[in-house]
């Protein structure tokens, strides 16, 4: 299986680092990459190839940077897993699909239970959003095999002990997320 991994934003936070806490000097595009990195680390101890691409043009709107979506789609992934962090106040994570149904949607919920379970026992606090469905997030209508966007946590709530501690937990449970639906789905 030939995941592909998109950790949000730009690389090295220009021209975007998407959401910051200056106070704790977290960015969003830093987080997304680290967890990213590992994520791959893992799937490839695991067995299955790994293309990671972080970058400010997400389907053709910036043409001086490499287009995500094409990459991926000439790629042939299996599974496309785009990462980022919120911001607004909330708490927890939820993940993103395009249609709950779909594959994407049994991605996703795979995905979703491994991040809850993982970090909850750091934080009770840490919730469980759920699977979302979101029709206008470009990486996931643009891609042609199931993709997921995560949101790890709020980096302007509590969560921010957890984004900033539990990076490695969160990539071994995005990775374990991705084996769960390769298992559980895929090899019937
Ligand atoms: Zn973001």
């Amino acid at each position: 299986m030939l995941i592909f991994i998109n950790p949000g934003h730009a690389q090295g936070g220009m021209p975007d680092p998407g959401a910051v806490n200056m106070e704790a000097n977290l960015r969003e595009c830093d987080i997304a990459m680290t967890v990213g990195s590992l994520t791959g680390k893992y799937l490839e101890d695991a067995g299955c190839k790994v293309k990671l691409l972080q970058s400010h043009n997400l389907a053709g709107e910036s043409p001086a940077y490499p287009n995500v979506t094409d990459t991926a789609n000439i790629s042939l992934a299996d599974v496309f897993l785009s990462i980022h962090v919120n911001a607004g106040g909330g708490r927890g994570a939820e993940t993103f699909c395009y249609w709950r149904y779909g594959a994407a949607g049994r991605l996703a919920g795979c995905i979703q239970a491994q991040l809850v379970q993982s970090l909850q026992p750091f934080d009770k606090g840490y919730a469980d959003r759920g699977v979302k469905e979101n029709k206008s997030l470009c990486v996931l209508r643009e891609t042609c095999m199931p993709a997921v966007l995560v949101e790890l946590g709020f980096i302007d709530s509590a969560d921010v002990q957890l984004l900033k501690e539990h990076q490695d937990d969160m990539a071994r449970a995005l990775a374990r997320g991705v084996t769960d639906y390769e298992k559980n789905w895929l090899k019937i």
